[in-house]
């Protein structure tokens, strides 16, 4: 169960519920909801210390699979549309179109449905199938890109389509600076009020950057003494290495995005695919938690940040998307039959 309010309000929990609100025994508030764009936020924050080593820090992790579109890309695809749609360059009848690795297109996809607007996205054809499928389900157009041209030929086809074909609005999550905006604002209040106190460290992984800037942004401000890890898959990069194939999905990338401000960082750590990918087996049968390659990857980080400033600190991250989002991949079959 999770706390469902309006769109974009945090309340307090000593306030009294109203309306069609009913107080549970578990403190839980539910109301009915007339839209699911009112359901995008407000996931729950889950103690998972019981997979840090003993002496280690306290872990939380923001369950984002649990948005209406089953990622943490719910929140950035609706905050670039409403910024688009104040200040004019998103209009009724418009087509929205995206290079993306899926969960943003899903999430335009989603709201971009709410709100009348048509939605075409250019998708690296590396990835998963069940991506590509919702997002055709919400009935966008997918274009699928020759991975060897990367996310930056799903850039340049984006930008040539709309340019073709005239009144599209490009979000372009790289560089949009409501994607930050979003995880600063929201998020970082989401996690400090469920907590109830400000944490002292972060270990997350980024793909624009938007998340992991708008977070560490925000606990840098709200304790300066915080420790931010950014998290890559190996092969990606963000530390100046050469980019290498890796199987993770929605982590990493073959340049620095503009939303990425790699001077928030403390440490930028690779981690394997294959620890990535066991970590979400782990998280599966020890906790119950389905979270895709890049949740994994987040956790392993996340569990070395515990250690390393050890007992009486807290360390936060996100589990972005649903493992059930890689079903039809080779690396979930792998999990299944033990081999990593
Ligand atoms: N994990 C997954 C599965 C994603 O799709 C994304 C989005 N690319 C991220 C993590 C990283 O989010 P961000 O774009 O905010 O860096």
């Amino acid at each position: 169960p999770r706390d469902c309010f309006a769109s974009g309000t945090l309340r307090e929990s000593s306030e009294t519920p109203q309306g069609n609100e009913r107080q549970h025994d578990q403190g839980v508030t539910m109301k009915v909801t007339s839209s699911l764009i009112e359901l995008i936020g407000n996931t729950p924050l889950v103690d998972i210390s019981s997979i840090v080593p003993a002496g280690g820090a306290k872990l939380f992790a923001k369950l984002e699979y649990l948005n209406p579109g089953g990622s943490i890309k719910d929140r950035p695809a609706l905050a670039m549309i409403e910024a688009a749609e104040r200040d004019g360059r998103l209009e009724p009848g418009m087509t929205i179109v995206e290079p993306t690795a899926g969960n943003t297109g899903i999430g335009l996809a989603l709201a971009g449905n709410l709100k009348g607007y048509r939605t075409v996205f250019f998708v690296p054809d590396r990835m998963s199938h069940e991506k590509i499928v919702l997002m055709q389900l919400y009935g966008a157009e997918v274009f699928l890109v020759d991975k060897c041209h990367g996310m930056t030929g799903c850039i340049e086809r984006a930008h040539a389509y709309a340019a073709q074909h005239g009144r599209c609005f490009v979000p372009l999550q790289f560089e949009n600076p409501a994607n930050p905006e979003q995880a600063e604002t929201r998020l970082g209040a989401e996690i400090e009020q469920q907590l109830g106190y400000v944490p002292d460290g972060m270990a997350i992984g980024a793909g624009t950057g938007g998340t992991f800037t708008g977070l560490a942004r925000w606990l840098s401000n709200a304790n300066p003494d915080s420790v931010r890890w950014l998290v890559q898959p190996e092969g990606s990069v963000f530390r100046g290495d050469e980019k290498r194939p890796y199987l993770v999905e929605g982590i990493g990338n073959s340049f620095v995005p503009k939303n990425l401000d790699l001077h928030l960082a403390h440490r930028i750590l690779d981690i394997p695919c294959t620890v990535a990918f066991a970590r979400c087996r782990d998280l599966a049968r020890r906790l119950g938690i389905l979270t895709g390659g890049s949740g994994g990857a987040n956790a392993e980080a996340a569990i070395q940040l515990c250690t390393q400033l050890g007992e009486g600190k807290s360390v936060i991250t996100v589990f972005p998307d649903n493992l059930e989002r890689y079903a039809s991949k080779e690396w979930v079959r792998n999990l299944v039959q033990g081999e990593n």
